[in-house]
């Protein structure tokens, strides 16, 4: 378990029921009469793919001073003593009242990250509430509903934001498919993951794509084309949150969310931030992004700089697409094409039938195609198969295919499940996960690939000891 969460907020905000959903208990659990779920004061938690503790402050109540607002003050000073991260929650329903503030005043002085959480925001007139919020100084509110398990993806987004991807997974993120020791404790807890509560694909919340390449391969041209100018210029939800800069529009009716740092470099609003900006900024932006758009200058593709940043968007288990940019200074497209074609899938096996389309910032040409590919990719990043069927493809695998005796014992696949989405992650159960040879599991990945039609994306392999 990697950090501890401390969940704080005054009472009747939501905070054990959302202690409750990311413990994994039962929502019966939740009661208005004190002393319930009172009993544990941290549970073992789950994210999606993050696993830390979560701390209960509906506990504290009895053991503190004998003021309601002692009381308060201590049992949240000491929540958040212990905590590496702070969800700190408001009722977005009910809109802020003075005890907000006087908590929001002791998270802020403590100077823990902080993950503001709007809750309630499924009810009616909670509108008004989420931008109250934004008054406590705590940064952008997360519009949360605890009862009904909405904005659990946006949660997940938050804390990794909040404390950097390093701290949240840790070394056992930094592989490309190669199996790490530490990479057989990601399936550990997970017995049924076709029982837990996976959110459908939800085309209504923006998807979140970064734009990265070399300088003057064609960003901020994109950019603008995509969005258009004054769209940069002026739009209202453009803001800054801590090092990233995101602008919202939208693309055949569907929300976007962009991350991009050197191709806003046009908005004046944030100029003065920007100029400080470097390349190291546009790698942090795909830490807040889903899909990164990486842009070649197709006159000149694939320099050292170029499969660095692709393999960085690998190992942060982002999905990556390629525009070639500046087609139209191309001559013979068709043979380029096909030859850029090769060399990507040749480079970047990691990811094989990765999306490359040539395009013209320019000249707009091919950034609906671009966009597109973007989309498909978006959702192959987000699938998920089911443990039946994953099983039934396993049996024939097995048979056609089985794994190498090692030193004269034949190694037992037992079967396979899919442990987390964003990106696909499987896990293995076998009779010995480390005499499982390398070539093997590239086999099963590759294999798996392309049996459920999952080009283009990062796809993790784990393997853990059945018993
Ligand atoms: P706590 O005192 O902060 O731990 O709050 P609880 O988790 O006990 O919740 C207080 C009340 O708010 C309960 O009646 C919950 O059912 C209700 N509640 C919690 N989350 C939501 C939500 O997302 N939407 C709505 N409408 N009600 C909620
Ligand atoms: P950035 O540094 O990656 O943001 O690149 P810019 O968007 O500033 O573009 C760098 C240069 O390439 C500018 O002179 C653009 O006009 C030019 N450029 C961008 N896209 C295209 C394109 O599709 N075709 C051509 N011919 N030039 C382009």
């Amino acid at each position: 378990m990697s950090f501890k969460v401390a969940i704080i907020g005054r009472p009747n905000v939501g905070k054990s029921t959302l202690f409750n959903r990311l413990a994994g208990r039962k929502l019966a659990l939740v009661d208005d009469t004190p002393g319930v779920t009172r009993d544990r004061r941290s549970h073992a938690a789950k994210l999606y793919d993050l696993h830390f503790e979560v701390i209960d402050t509906a506990g504290f109540e009895d053991a503190a001073p004998s003021t309601l607002q002692g009381r308060m003050r201590a049992q949240t000073e000491i929540a958040i003593q212990e905590a590496d991260l702070i969800f700190f929650m408001v009722d977005a329903k009910a809109g802020l009242l003075p005890d907000d503030t006087t908590f929001a005043g002791i998270v802020r002085k403590s100077g823990k990250p902080v993950v503001l959480i709007a809750n309630k925001a499924e009810a009616r007139g909670a509108q008004g509430g989420m931008l109250e919020a934004w008054e406590l100084g705590l940064g952008e509110p997360v519009p949360f509903s605890a009862e009904h398990g909405v904005g659990l993806p946006d949660l997940r987004d938050a804390v990794v934001e909040a404390l950097g991807a390093d701290r949240v997974f840790g070394e056992e993120d930094e592989d490309d498919g190669e199996i790490a020791a530490s990479d057989v404790l990601i399936g550990e807890d997970i017995a049924d993951p076709d029982a837990e509560e996976v959110p459908a694909y939800d085309e209504n919340k923006p998807m979140r794509i970064a734009v990265v390449g070399r300088p003057n391969a064609g960003k901020s041209t994109m950019i603008n084309a995509l969005i258009g100018e004054e769209r940069l210029l002026t739009g209202p939800e453009a803001g800054i949150t801590r090092d990233s800069i995101s602008v919202d529009w939208q693309w055949r009716g569907r929300p976007m969310k962009l991350f991009d740092t050197a191709g806003m470099r046009r908005k004046s609003r944030v100029q003065e931030k920007l100029e400080r900006m470097s390349v190291q900024d546009g790698l942090h932006a795909v830490r807040f992004a889903e899909i990164v758009i990486i842009v070649l200058d197709a006159t000149i593709p694939f320099e050292k700089q170029d499969l660095q940043i692709a393999d960085l968007i690998i190992r942060e288990g982002r999905a990556p697409v390629i525009a070639f940019n500046k087609w139209d200074l191309i001559d013979h497209p068709q043979a380029v094409l096909a030859e850029l074609r090769e060399k990507t899938e040749r480079l970047l096996p990691q990811v094989r039938g990765i999306q490359a389309v040539p395009v013209s910032a320019e000249t707009g040409r091919g950034l609906d195609k671009l966009m597109e590919a973007v989309v498909r990719t978006h959702r192959v990043w987000n699938s998920r198969v089911s443990t039946g069927k994953l099983n039934r493809w396993l049996e024939t695998i097995l048979a056609h295919h089985p794994p190498p005796a090692v030193a004269g014992r034949r190694l037992k696949i037992k079967y396979l499940t899919q442990a987390k989405t964003r990106p696909p992650g499987f896990v293995v159960s076998c009779s010995r996960p480390d005499a499982v040879p390398q070539s093997y599991v590239r086999y099963l990945t590759n294999s798996l690939r392309e049996a459920f039609d999952m080009p283009g994306v990062p796809i993790r392999m784990a393997l853990r000891t059945s018993d």
